[in-house]
């Protein structure tokens, strides 16, 4: 699956834990990162990680980019609910694009606990073998 993992500032060391914690799952997937994350997964673990730039300066928009074109399975994206952040509006519009797509996104570590184990016990294939369902169309 390709894994895509974004985590603001003060949630960074918790994703890393996570990571580092369940890196026998993740070193089987492709994993794509925002430009900050990725380094410190990569430092933490030395898991290959596809980086993108910093969220503030558009990471949170490439992964989006790529969740449009279908190439992403699955977002861990663990957000800061008590911090204000510059880029508010591309963090929406990427979990806009995760329910428009139907990925599984988990936006706090107990989430995204159950969707690691998901990938383990093999639940999230339907995403991969499944046409993705219909949008949709203009005007209803
Ligand atoms: P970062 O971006 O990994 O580059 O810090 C995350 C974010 O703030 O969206």
């Amino acid at each position: 699956m390709r894994i895509a993992l974004i985590a603001h500032d003060r949630l960074k060391e918790q994703l890393v834990t996570f990571v580092v914690a369940y890196q026998d799952i993740f070193q089987r997937h492709t994993l794509y990162a925002t430009g900050t994350t990725g380094l410190r997964v990569t430092e933490a673990t030395g898991l290959p990680v596809h980086r993108f730039q910093p969220g503030p300066l558009g990471g949170d928009q490439q992964i989006g980019a790529l969740i449009a074109a279908n190439a992403i399975d699955l977002v861990l994206f663990f957000r800061d609910p008590l911090m204000a952040q510059p880029h508010e509006p591309d963090i929406n519009a990427l979990l806009r694009l995760c329910d428009v797509h139907n990925i599984p996104v988990a936006t706090n570590i107990a989430t995204a606990e159950v969707l690691i184990r998901g990938i383990q016990h093999g639940l999230m294939r339907w995403h991969s073998s499944s046409p993705q369902p219909p949008l949709p169309t203009e005007g209803g």
